[in-house]
């Protein structure tokens, strides 16, 4: 491939070809072994990152990486004309781990909220008629970038330009009962949250909330559907983010942490929702193909192993105390928010300069929502790690604050 090119080279060669819909930075990642990466140059870096929520178990974890050797070597890709082992094996553990009783498979979280939304019209129509189509979000959402989706997203910044955007969706403010009881009513098909708001600044749902939009939907005949794509798969300390609350969604879409680093995305669903999608009303080539599946089979074996997810709450509030400890030392203001290893912690200033200064100083991390440091380390980091990103902390706070 490019191996033997300078970085630089690559970066150059890369402007000349690839399309510039990122703002990337001038280097390149070559190497990851559990929380550690390495750049071309050789650096070091902790990942408090995870590529975005997909490392969970850190990099080149032996599971996954045996997982996709063997099936590698089997067979990588068949479609979805026959049955797939793999992807029985993965739809049965989400099934019995979950409230959902059938799962469509994917390749990203985008296409499981664009399938989230087809269901939810498909069930709609066909069990109230066509009047009920409409789908209710929340500002500050994020749910991907497809034309759908990115409607479905409660933020203008990512829909200018794309115009005429699909019809039938509106957004509510999040944790706002009042606010949602006014845009919920019988021609709502579904009301789409995120249990932790991930891209709008790490911003949990409250409890008493979810129960009220459970109530609502259940008032008014709409699903209520969880994008767990970013909160999903143990990042909080529980399998999923909604058990923390008890509410349970109807609908609920996955990605991301789900294969570990190979693409997939999930829907899952209760049966009498799932039975709206009959054969050849939804598809995707690659949706839960052998590899992929395989992956996520390892991915949930280990993290479902005995005293997980018990390891995952306890480490995490020990970074989370480490935290709160730096807020206060810097009188950062607001308190840090989220659940398990989805942290953020707001600063009122100098995000984007205090994540250069951690990457310069071997800690990635990055700030969602303009002013909150975001903290996505992978579930398996140990206290020797944690102890060392807040050491970086300290120092560049001590330099910059
Ligand atoms: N939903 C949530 C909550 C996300 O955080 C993301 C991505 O960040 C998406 C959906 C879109 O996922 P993907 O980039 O895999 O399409």
């Amino acid at each position: 491939m490019l191996e033997g090119i300078s970085t630089e080279e690559i970066i150059e060669r890369g402007k000349n070809v690839v399309m510039n819909t990122y703002g990337r930075l001038a280097m390149t990642m070559v190497k990851g072994d559990g929380v550690w990466v390495w750049d071309s140059e050789e650096k070091r870096y902790l990942d408090f990152l995870t590529g975005l929520a997909v490392n969970s178990l850190g990099h080149s974890h032996p599971a996954i990486v045996h997982a996709v050797q063997e099936q590698a070597t089997e067979i990588l890709h068949t479609s979805n004309l026959y049955w797939i082992p793999n992807q029985v094996a993965l739809a049965e553990r989400l099934v019995k781990h979950s409230f959902a009783d059938k799962v469509f498979f994917c390749n990203s979280g985008a296409e499981a909220n664009e399938s989230a939304i087809k269901l939810a019209r498909k069930y709609a129509k066909k069990n109230f008629g066509a009047h009920k189509c409409e789908v209710v979000s929340f500002k500050n959402s994020f749910h991907g970038r497809t034309l759908a989706t990115l409607t479905l997203t409660g933020q203008t910044k990512y829909q200018e330009g794309y115009d005429p955007l699909p019809v039938g969706f509106s957004y509510a403010a999040l944790n706002d009962i009042e606010d949602l009881r006014s845009k919920v009513n019988e021609n709502t098909a579904a009301v789409f949250i995120e249990p932790i708001q991930g891209e709008g600044g790490v911003i949990p749902a409250e409890t008493a909330f979810l129960q009220a939009a459970r109530v609502l939907c259940d008032q008014y005949g709409a699903l209520l559907i969880f994008d767990e794509v970013q909160c999903g798969i143990g990042r909080t300390g529980k399998l999923f983010a909604y058990e923390w609350s008890g509410v349970a969604p109807d609908v609920m879409t996955l990605a991301k942490a789900l294969g570990g680093g190979v693409p997939i995305g999930a829907m899952l669903a209760k049966d009498e929702v799932a039975q709206a999608f009959q054969p050849g009303d939804h598809a995707s080539t690659f949706g839960g193909n052998p590899l992929a599946t395989a992956a996520g089979c390892a991915v949930l074996d280990v993290i479902l192993e005995e005293g997980f997810f018990a390891g995952v709450q306890e480490r995490s509030l020990y970074f989370r105390k480490g935290l709160e400890k730096l807020a206060q030392k810097y009188q950062t203001g607001d308190p840090v928010r989220g659940q398990g290893f989805i942290l953020g912690w707001p600063v009122s200033k100098l995000g984007p300069e205090i994540v250069e200064a951690c990457r310069q100083n071997g800690l990635l991390i990055n700030c969602v929502g303009g002013q909150t440091l975001r903290f996505l380390p992978p579930l398996i980091v140990e206290k020797p790690e944690m102890d060392k990103a807040l050491e970086i902390l300290d120092e560049v706070f001590q330099e910059l604050w």
